[in-house]
């Protein structure tokens, strides 16, 4: 039989991911989300349309995990511009969420006024 596999995510709703790590495999009588964490299918159907209907009435959608989506680390809003650390990826939508994690000196010191690994950012797609 000849597969396709694309890897994908799940969320629902929320945005929590339901899939981590998915493996969605189609060929023309077979179309799943394989869990690779989990070690088993975690959707299966026919078609492609029929498992897309069995995700919406979940609340669930796929998601291409190359397609970055940037969450803030503290209240994980999804975010389009915000501090960003580079030493250990983590970043921050807001001021607020920011100083609940270091202060704003602390964040200062890092900082380094443009020369250190924290700084204001966005990834806007031009
Ligand atoms: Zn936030």
């Amino acid at each position: 039989m000849n597969f396709k596999s694309i890897d994908i995510q799940v969320l629902d709703d929320s945005s929590t991911i339901v899939v981590k790590n998915g493996i969605l495999v189609k060929n023309e009588q077979f179309c799943a989300i394989y869990d690779i964490d989990k070690g088993h299918f975690k959707f299966v159907c026919t078609t492609c349309f029929e498992l897309n209907i069995m995700l919406a009435t979940q609340d669930l959608r796929m998601k291409d995990p190359e397609e970055e989506e940037r969450l803030c680390s503290e209240c994980g809003i999804t975010m389009q511009e915000g501090f960003y650390f580079e030493s250990d990826g983590t970043q921050y939508c807001s001021e607020k969420c920011l100083t609940k994690v270091i202060t704003w000196d602390e964040y200062l010191a890092i900082h380094d006024n443009g020369n250190g690994d924290a700084y204001w950012t966005d990834w806007y797609d031009y």
